[in-house]
């Protein structure tokens, strides 16, 4: 944890911030808007920086915040794009990405390094005494590469350690927010076998209202709930005059008008940033597409320190009859404010735990949340069936915990032993779990054809491992479940494969992860647990010469399985500088020198991740002045945006 120390109510910003240090990078001096907010919930990150609109066009001239000298600069595919990193006297460190293009004379220096490496991706650290900076210079011009969404751009401002900081609290006065955050939703979730939430252990969803001074409730203000719970929250912050939604800033929950937990992303070190996935709901995320962040610390998070929270960690235990006070409060970077209150209270009468016997032939299913096993049980025999478990050697009998629509539901807390099979009235199942890896234990496990290794920061919680395998697609877990850092997987194949070194492992949704073959075994590393599929791709990438001259060409490329790994093009056996962007699958001409011309047998080659290359070459000649453009073919489809 660092040095915050505990306020027991909310206090932010808690840093000294240099007020009027730094320039505003775009437009300074003018009213500017942001697209985007520190700390905003993205995919696989918390969003370092701002983004701050250019009116949603390119080219707008980018001034250094102060003075300093360029530690870095670097163009990339995707992330972001082309960046200037400045490192202060004050030993503060400001990021500008997605730039167009970078002024003179870094421009220069760029092409030149890329050109005596023969690449496009690049990461220069100059010397601080190459290129000194002075405050309101212009650093380059806006624009929308790497992994950007429009044009805009991403400003950072970092300390002496690394850590990203919110560039709202250094007094700006550009941005205008006078605006509270606006709640969205809340989920109420069990997090023990005791826990109901009307009566059930299952998440609820509640919408809340605001009232007419301003505050927000939900529903008739009382939620009946009992056991130990969790609170999420789905929230977001406006800005005066633009319709963007940006996250929030801080946020604080009380019980009984305790502070029980308080989440500040003031200050974290990007090695952190892809904890999002423990930060919120995760399954939830990969279900609905929405990013609701926990109230309290899951079990796994160890990692971010951006919270203050009690003894239990924010979580919430209702064991008593009294009626108790929930608040949630969020903050924006301006301090404004939105309050929530409603109350939960433990419901007068116990849940049923009994269903009316039914003579069809009793059915049984089941799931894991978290470390819970549920099952459910519909037809039951008698009004009070047990669950039988059977652990081991062991018989254990559950009895219903509770019901709902004549069916009866059974919970088991797999730390206590890991049932292989269950049966409900003579009925059996099997759970299918077939191994339990525990996180910060390294641990290879073997099930059948299925090899899979886990560091000890591979997992953020219990993995109980449930495989499949048949033929070319194989399962190991679902992609519920995130993991911190990649596993190691292999898999053995029954038959030969037909071209190995064609064939690799991808996701379900048919992302490339490559591996390496031994034998009928393939190994691989990956991010995501859940369905695997071995396919084969044996087709060069395509491209189109889409416009042609002495002074300018460019090319569409595309791939049609495993995605494009990299390109070259040359000049009369000379390496030519080329710009690539993926999100308009456009790949063009950038001259060395303004006098540069493209005369002679062009040459371009391009590698699939397969290994499937194309080589494709054209004559350009001296007569054409003007760029010859080509229609683009239907056939060339446009690469998928990156998140
Ligand atoms: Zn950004």
């Amino acid at each position: 944890m660092l040095g915050y120390g505990w306020h027991s109510f909310a206090q932010k910003p808690t840093l000294d911030y240099p007020k009027d240090y730094f320039l505003f990078p775009i437009n300074p001096q003018q009213r500017n808007y942001l697209a985007g907010g520190m700390g905003d919930l993205r995919s696989n990150h918390f969003h370092a920086g701002i983004d701050i609109k250019t009116q949603g066009r390119e080219g707008l001239p980018v001034y250094a915040s102060a003075d300093g000298y360029i530690a870095e600069i670097r163009v990339q595919t995707g992330g972001y794009g082309n960046v200037i990193f400045i490192k202060h006297p004050n030993g503060y460190t400001t990021v500008y990405g997605h730039l167009r293009t970078f002024a003179e004379p870094f421009a220069a220096y760029v092409r030149e390094e890329r050109f005596k490496n023969k690449t496009f991706e690049i990461s220069l650290t100059p010397s601080p005494e190459q290129f000194k900076i002075t405050k309101g210079q212009i650093i380059g011009y806006s624009g929308n590469t790497g992994g950007s969404g429009g044009p805009h751009l991403h400003f950072e401002i970092r300390d002496i350690r690394n850590n990203v900081l919110n560039p709202l609290y250094f007094g700006f006065k550009e941005i205008v927010d006078d605006l509270p955050p606006i709640f969205q939703k809340i989920i109420l979730k069990p997090l023990d076998l005791e826990a109901r939430i009307a009566g059930e252990f299952t998440s609820k969803s509640f919408t809340p209202t605001r009232k007419s001074d301003g505050t927000y409730t939900i529903g008739e203000g009382t939620i009946s709930a009992s056991g130990q719970l969790g609170i999420a929250l789905l929230a977001v912050d406006k800005m005066n005059e633009t319709a963007n939604s940006n996250g929030l800033s801080c946020v604080e929950l009380l019980v009984d008008g305790k502070e029980v937990y308080f989440y500040h992303l003031e200050r974290y070190s990007e090695e952190y940033s892809h904890d999002i996935n423990v930060h919120i709901d995760y399954p939830l995320y990969k279900q609905t597409g929405e990013r609701i962040q926990k109230l309290y610390i899951a079990d796994g998070n160890d990692f971010l320190p951006v919270y203050h929270a009690s003894a239990s960690k924010g979580k919430i235990s209702i064991q008593d009859d009294n009626a108790h006070e929930i608040t949630i409060k969020i903050w924006d970077a301006y301090s404004n404010l939105s309050t929530l209150k409603f109350m939960v209270q433990k419901p007068t009468q116990a849940p049923t735990a009994s269903v009316e016997p039914n003579k069809s032939p009793t059915q049984i299913k089941h799931t894991i949340e978290d470390n819970t096993l549920i099952i459910s049980a519909k037809n039951l025999k008698t009004a009070t069936s047990f669950c039988n478990l059977y652990v081991g050697s062991s018989i254990l009998s559950v009895p219903i915990a509770y019901s709902k629509n004549n069916q009866a539901y059974y919970l088991w807390d797999l730390r206590k032993g890991i049932p292989q099979r269950i049966s409900v009235d003579s009925i059996f199942a099997e759970t299918m779990i077939q191994k339990v890896v525990v996180p910060q234990n390294p641990t290879t496990i073997d099930i059948g054809k299925l090899q899979a290794t886990f560091d000890s920061q591979t997992l953020y919680d219990t993995l109980y491992v449930q495989t499949a395998a048949q033929g070319f697609q194989f399962q190991l877990g679902n992609n519920l479940i995130p993991l911190r850092t990649p596993a190691q997987l292999s898999y053995t194949v029954d038959s030969s494969v037909a071209i190995p070194d064609k064939t690799a492992v991808y996701t379900q949704e048919r992302k490339f992860l490559g591996g390496k073959w031994q034998g009928n075994k393939i190994s691989f590393k990956t991010d995501v647990l859940g369905k695997y599929q071995l396919l084969t791709d044996t087709i060069p990438p395509r491209a189109v010469l889409v416009s042609k001259s002495k002074d300018y060409f460019a090319f569409k490329i595309a791939d049609n399985l495993s995605g494009i790994k990299r390109f070259k093009v040359m000049l009369n056996d000379e390496y030519i500088l080329c710009d690539y962007d993926y999100k308009r699958a456009l790949l063009w001409s950038v001259k060395r020198t303004d006098n540069q011309q493209f005369i002679g047998e062009l040459l371009l080659e391009l590698t699939d991740n397969q290994g499937n290359a194309l080589v494709y070459t054209t004559k350009i000649d001296s007569s054409s002045t003007k760029p010859k453009v080509v229609k683009t073919p239907k056939k060339i489809v446009k690469s998928k945006r990156k998140k």
